[in-house]
């Protein structure tokens, strides 16, 4: 065989043909390195064989094997089965499969086979009911005396897992020379990590369960290294623009205060100092700010908005939705009443005329700040010194529109806030390359929310204390999963749902309904009805759920509460008890699988954000709970982000540390990082300034 070099096409090795190379190219193996780099998705231990005269009849499993003595194939009766005696010389056992029948052309006298699985003794006969078994008649004595790790290959429609294992290990022996090795020796000693040619050979063939974790380790760590890299890298192009340094003064935060009823509490004037830090600098800040809902994130939002005004620059605030940018502009405005702070609204559904004065404006530098959806900045809004954006409320992590608004000019500075915590993994990956801010206590005065897990039958109970509760003047939200039941649902739409409250249980008061599909003059209208009381109930599809704030609502019923994912309910949840008086939120739901009881329970059980952030990451897996592949991140293929999150904070570490000596990864010993960064993503090459 020709000497194999990495970029080999997988063809040439030893047992592929045409055949075996189209196979293995559907699984996306096409060169060597590919096929190096197709690791085990786990081990089956097949433990060695036992003297069946040694087995007592109460262990859980064992394997034994033997020659085959007899066998007997009932075809009739009730419960047919194939059964045969295995006898290995030191005793008898009897195996029984019942509805077998197949294997009778399969077990045949005189071959051997192994088989495990439980032993029971049955009119003092020891006996192995559907075990597992396998043809060993070929199979050397001693291998079968001894534990082996079984590689188990994802495997393709027609490559088992056994053939992609042989061709595999025709090709090992070569990775010593052919894999190569990323650091120096040093470098991985320090770290206590293998090396990288030795952890590729022991992720196929590991002595044992040890071995090859540390070399599943390695790879694990390779990986958030890149990634790592690839953020490190992009974060340094970002900051190598200029922005505006907005000045702070004694005078200014003074000014800026005293525009707020209240003082800010310890937590906000926190991350108010980090911020006014940041964004004195002549280089864009990209800071993340986390708070649950209610911490009181608007005002610090406003804070840097008006430190942006007072250095004579345009700020510019996005929300998800209109009623939320609707929201933030009447909350902005009764903030600024009689200052010379110019704001002004834009989203949709604004006459044309109108919109084209705002944009005059902008564009004339006559508006301070201007507060909109996120059509801010994918439409051409031009500013005539934007120095500063806030992006509230961003949830859909993968989605991020940073990079129009910044195509201009001086980068602004960017501050995202977000209610939905972040679980340290992703703070570290989707949001790696900002810099985070928490608001970790809420304003003082807050009532407390409980919550209360019933059944569709408890429903009825709860209403009475709910009714008690809107005759003292409180009012609730009833959320429902969809707008309109469909012929195949069984679910209870909002539009259905308000019918039978206002003309049922809740005759006696205000029933609106808001969902996603009105209008949005329509929703704000009803939105206005309820803050201002006319409207107690609010019979709602998931549109409440991020942002609005109505004080006097401190009941939430949750309808099918099993539907609805984690991060969700605790958005939905955190509309409640945001005034004085105790709130309760009440899920109603049946949750049929053990992942939403958990859900449910979850909730029931803490309100502290994070921690739900956490259970909601390890309760959908990473792919689910970034959505479908927005998030921009490589496909992991050995990292697992929750479980190594140790290692994602070492390669972390390491990363930001090789970028800060060598930017462009130019120095001798970073030549294979290089390489591997500008393979691993395609915009490599763009991250190290285009070399
Ligand atoms: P978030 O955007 O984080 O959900 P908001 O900024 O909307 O929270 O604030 C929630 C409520 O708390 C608002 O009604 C606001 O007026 C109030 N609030 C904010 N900061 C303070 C504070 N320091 N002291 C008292 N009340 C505050
Ligand atoms: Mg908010």
């Amino acid at each position: 065989m020709a000497q194999l070099e990495l970029d080999t096409a997988v063809q040439y090795v030893k047992g592929v043909g045409p055949a075996r190379s189209e196979q293995l190219a559907q699984l996306g193996i096409r060169t060597v390195e590919d096929l190096l780099l197709y690791f085990p998705r786990r081990f089956d231990l097949r433990r060695h064989a036992q003297m069946i005269s040694s087995i007592r009849g109460t262990e859980q499993t064992v394997t034994v094997a033997g020659e085959v003595v007899d066998v007997h194939n009932q075809k009739f009766g009730s419960r047919p089965y194939f059964q045969c005696t295995l006898d290995d010389g030191t005793g008898c056992v009897g195996v029984k499969w019942f509805h077998g029948g197949y294997l009778a052309s399969q077990i045949k006298p005189d071959m051997c086979i192994a088989v495990s699985g439980r032993p029971s003794i049955y009119r003092e006969v020891i006996q192995f009911i559907n075990p597992h078994w396998a043809d060993v008649t070929e199979t050397p004595q001693q291998d079968l005396s001894a534990d082996e790790l079984l590689p188990v290959y994802p495997a393709g429609a027609k490559l088992s897992s056994m053939v992609i294992a042989k061709i595999a290990n025709a090709v090992l022996p070569q990775t010593g020379a052919l894999i190569p090795r990323w650091f120096d020796a040093r470098y991985v000693a320090e770290r206590g990590l293998m090396s990288r040619p030795a952890a590729v050979a022991a992720m196929h063939k590991p002595q044992d369960r040890r071995q090859w974790s540390e070399a599943r380790r390695r790879l694990a760590y390779d990986e958030c290294l890149l990634m790592q890299l690839a953020i490190a890298l992009r974060r340094m192009k970002e900051v190598s623009r200029p922005a505006h340094p907005l000045r702070m003064t004694e005078q200014i935060d003074r000014r800026i205060r005293a525009r707020f009823p209240f003082a800010l509490t310890a937590a906000q004037d926190t991350v108010v100092r980090q911020i006014a830090a940041d964004l004195g600098r002549s280089r864009p800040m990209n800071r993340l700010l986390q708070g649950d809902v209610g911490a009181g994130k608007t005002v610090v939002a406003l804070y840097a908005a008006l430190l942006a005004v007072a250095n004579r620059t345009q700020a510019a605030i996005m929300a998800p939705t209109e009623i939320l940018a609707a929201q933030h502009f009447r909350k902005i405005g009764a903030y600024l009443t009689r200052s010379k702070v110019r704001i002004a609204l834009l989203v949709g559904g604004q006459g044309a005329s109108e919109r084209r004065e705002t944009l005059e404006s902008l564009a004339g530098g006559k508006i301070d700040i201007v507060v909109g959806t996120h059509a801010l900045i994918s439409e051409k809004v031009r500013f005539e010194r934007l120095a500063l954006v806030v992006v509230d409320e961003q949830h859909k992590f993968g989605v991020r529109q940073r990079s129009s608004i910044r195509g201009k000019g001086f980068a602004p500075h960017y501050l995202v806030m977000t209610a939905t915590p972040i679980p340290r993994t992703l703070a570290l990956t989707v949001f790696g390359d900002l810099d985070v801010s928490i608001i970790d206590a809420l304003p003082p005065g807050r009532g407390k929310t409980a919550t209360r897990l019933i059944g569709p039958d408890g429903l009825k109970g709860e209403l009475e204390s709910v009714r008690k509760r809107l005759a003292a003047g409180q009012q609730a939200y009833f959320i429902y999963p969809l707008v309109s039941a469909s012929d195949n649902s069984d679910l209870t739409a909002a539009e259905e749902a308000r019918e039978q409250l206002a003309t049922g249980p809740l005759r006696d008061f205000r029933v609106g309904l808001i969902h996603g599909q009105m209008p949005p003059a329509k929703k704000e209208a009803v939105m206005a009805r309820f803050r201002a009381g006319s409207i107690q109930v609010l019979a709602a599809s998931v549109v409440v759920e991020v942002g609005l704030d109505v004080p006097a609502a401190n009941v939430m019923v949750i309808m099918h509460a099993e539907r609805f994912g984690l991060a969700q309910l605790h958005q939905l949840r955190g509309r409640i008890g945001r005034g004085v008086e105790d709130a309760v939120c009440i899920l109603v739901g049946e949750p049929k699988n053990p992942i939403a009881k958990r859900r449910l329970a979850v909730l029931a059980d803490t309100d502290d954000g994070f921690k739900i952030a956490e259970e909601d990451l390890r309760l959908r897996g990473p792919g689910e709970f970034f959505g479908t592949r927005q998030h921009g991140l490589p496909e992991l293929k050995v990292a697992d982000l929750i479980e190594d999150f140790e290692l994602l904070r070492l390669g972390r570490r390491d990363a930001f540390a090789i970028v800060a000596e060598d930017p462009d990864l130019s120095a001798p010993h970073h030549q294979q990082l290089r390489r591997e960064m500008v393979r691993a993503y395609q915009g490599g090459l763009d991250l190290l300034g285009g070399a």
